[in-house]
């Protein structure tokens, strides 16, 4: 009875000893020395800060009381990101979060059971892994830098300002732009990864491309033909 008492009371003094193992994990295997993890026992919480050259992210996950039945709450507290990646990294930590503690809704015949699993190692990989590579991350047609070195100086040249596609990579408008709107039209992908490429901005029909480069071809054909003809 005695030790029920001293068990109980610990884990009321230390509720994030049900996520420790994964605190840990995360300390050894994802973070650098750049970065920073506080422990908050008293209200349940833990502190990151991620750095990446001159980008950081600090967020709370909050643990609630029925972890891991329950899902860690993920709390934004300061960033240097642009807002899109920012409203991106947090909608998708949180949907792993929900993941890890409700059952897909089309289950799989084969699937076994559903168990509610820990969500603090999958969310804070994914953080730690989306601060780290977005700094540095190249277009894949250019091969150069997407976002600017310095954070508190952004892209103000239109053509080369970021566009991010479903596959995760980032582009610059300009190189994406010219990418998509060159033949062939069909069966486009993402040259780092091989996903197709999918985009908002450009929901062009192959056909209507097509025709639309075959009359720029035609434009400038006849360009050739007056300077030829001045020449
Ligand atoms: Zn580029
Ligand atoms: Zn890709």
């Amino acid at each position: 009875m005695l030790m029920i008492n001293f068990v109980k009371e610990f884990l009321i003094e230390n509720p994030l000893c049900v996520c420790s193992e994964e605190i840990l994990s995360v300390k050894k295997k994802l973070l650098t020395s750049d970065d920073t993890v506080v422990l908050k026992q008293a209200t349940s919480k833990v502190v990151y800060r991620i750095s990446q050259e001159q980008y950081f992210m600090q967020f709370v996950l909050v643990v609630p009381e029925e972890y891991p039945i329950k899902q860690v709450k993920i709390e934004l507290e300061d960033h240097n990101f642009p807002e899109i990646l920012k409203v991106n990294f947090i909608s998708q930590a949180t949907e792993i979060a929900r993941k890890c503690v409700q059952p897909p809704i089309k289950k799989k015949p084969k699937d076994p059971p559903f168990e509610p699993q820990p969500s603090v190692l999958p969310v804070v990989k994914f953080l730690v892994e989306s601060v780290k590579k977005f700094p540095v991350m190249c277009c894949p047609l250019c091969k150069e830098r997407v976002l600017p070195q310095n954070p508190s100086e952004p892209v103000t040249d239109k053509r080369r300002r970021m566009e991010k596609l479903y596959c995760g990579h980032l582009f610059h408008f300009i190189c994406l732009y010219k990418y998509i709107k060159t033949p062939p039209f069909t069966g486009k992908i993402c040259p780092d990864c091989g996903n197709a490429i999918y985009h908002d901005k450009f929901k062009l029909s192959p056909q209507l491309m097509e025709a639309r480069w075959a009359h720029k071809q035609a434009r400038q054909r006849e360009l050739d033909e007056v300077v030829d003809f001045l020449e």
